[in-house]
């Protein structure tokens, strides 16, 4: 019986993703079969064009592929329904870009609490779960603080920070290290390290072979095609257990999902409507931030007060008190 920890994450077969027609037909990705075991940290690695993102994408539910079978956590997802999609991809894939991605007129800690949006906990809640994580990376006492201010290898952090919050099975990375000097690249592998020894699965793109030495497997890609397969690690040498478990991040179960969705380099979506991140439309998309919230702290079960987390919910002055309150109390 195979080991529950080396379980088959991800079932690409014969994924094949077209552009064009006739003479212009081009293929990004050809024909593509891979098998991905939980607690595997691949390296993708090939000439610009050769269809490294297209792959992210596809594995990720960010695009969809011309042909070929999907399997995702045991499930086939090749042709399910896109709302479906967004709900297992904010269960299932946490997402770091070589942008960042931050939304820029939104705190680092609005930011760090946007994939749980989905999980239907309240506002308070979330906000308490992103002070945590961020704790974790050293981050905490830059909570308050706007996107821009921050460093690149401080923003990519509070990037990683945000793809795990929602405790998902698999981290996407294109290019995590892109737009950073070595030394903060160096930091942003060391905390990818981690995550990848609490057993969490890592898919990411690089153009610099020194990162490999951080993955258990290095796939070089051609022309849509799979080039070299190359496992440094055996499969039953993989890091077992749990997923987050180092940091304590907890969901309550997903209820009915608001689907809000960072995309893309530049897209926001939220319940399906597409919210670009630039100024003039963070406004639009605090209100409907604001109004998602409120939706679901009406529709939240009464049993959250069980945790202890609301006890002081007044909400317009959350910011100011928790920066005093963490430092008294903790
Ligand atoms: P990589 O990430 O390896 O640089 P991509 O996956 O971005 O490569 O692109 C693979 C190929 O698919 C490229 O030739 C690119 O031009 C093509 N491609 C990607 N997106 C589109 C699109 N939306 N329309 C047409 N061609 C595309
Ligand atoms: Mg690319």
């Amino acid at each position: 019986m195979p080991n529950q920890d080396n379980e088959t994450i991800i079932e690409l077969k014969g994924v094949s993703k077209r552009y064009g027609f006739g003479d212009a037909e081009s293929y990004a990705l050809r024909n593509f079969d891979l098998t991905v075991k939980r607690g595997e940290f691949i390296m993708i690695m090939g000439p610009s064009g050769c269809g490294k993102t297209t792959l992210l994408n596809i594995i990720g539910l960010l695009d969809q592929a011309s042909s070929g079978e999907y399997i995702l956590a045991g499930k086939n997802v090749a042709r399910v329904s896109s709302s479906k999609k967004a709900r297992f991809r904010a269960k299932e894939i946490g997402f770091i870009f070589q942008n960042f991605n931050l939304v820029p007129n939104l705190s680092i800690l609005e930011n760090v609490s946007l994939p749980l949006i989905y999980s239907g906990c309240r506002k308070s809640r979330r906000l308490r779960m992103a002070d945590n994580i961020l704790e974790h990376f050293h981050l905490r006492e830059r909570e308050y603080y706007m996107p821009y201010q921050l460093s690149g290898g401080q923003q990519q952090r509070v990037a990683i920070a945000r793809s795990l919050i929602a405790n998902p099975s698999i981290i996407l990375a294109d290019e995590p290290t892109g737009n950073l000097d070595s030394r903060n690249s160096h930091i942003i592998m060391e905390e990818l390290q981690e995550i990848h020894s609490m057993g969490n699965t890592i898919i990411m793109v690089t153009h610099n072979p020194a990162l490999t030495t951080y993955a258990t497997r290095v796939i070089n890609m051609l022309d849509g095609e799979i080039d070299t397969d190359i496992k440094t690690v055996d499969d039953s040498d993989l890091p077992r257990g749990g997923k987050n478990e180092k940091i304590s991040v907890k969901v309550l179960p997903s209820r009915d999902p608001i689907q809000m969705e960072i995309t893309s380099e530049s897209d926001v979506v939220v319940s399906g409507e597409n919210v670009s991140t630039t100024e003039e439309v963070t406004e639009e998309l605090n209100e409907k931030i604001e109004e998602i919230t409120k939706t679901a702290e009406e529709e939240a079960p009464k049993t959250a007060k069980k945790s202890g987390t609301n006890k002081k919910s007044g909400k317009k002055s959350a910011k100011k008190k928790s920066t005093k309150k963490k430092g008294a109390k903790k």
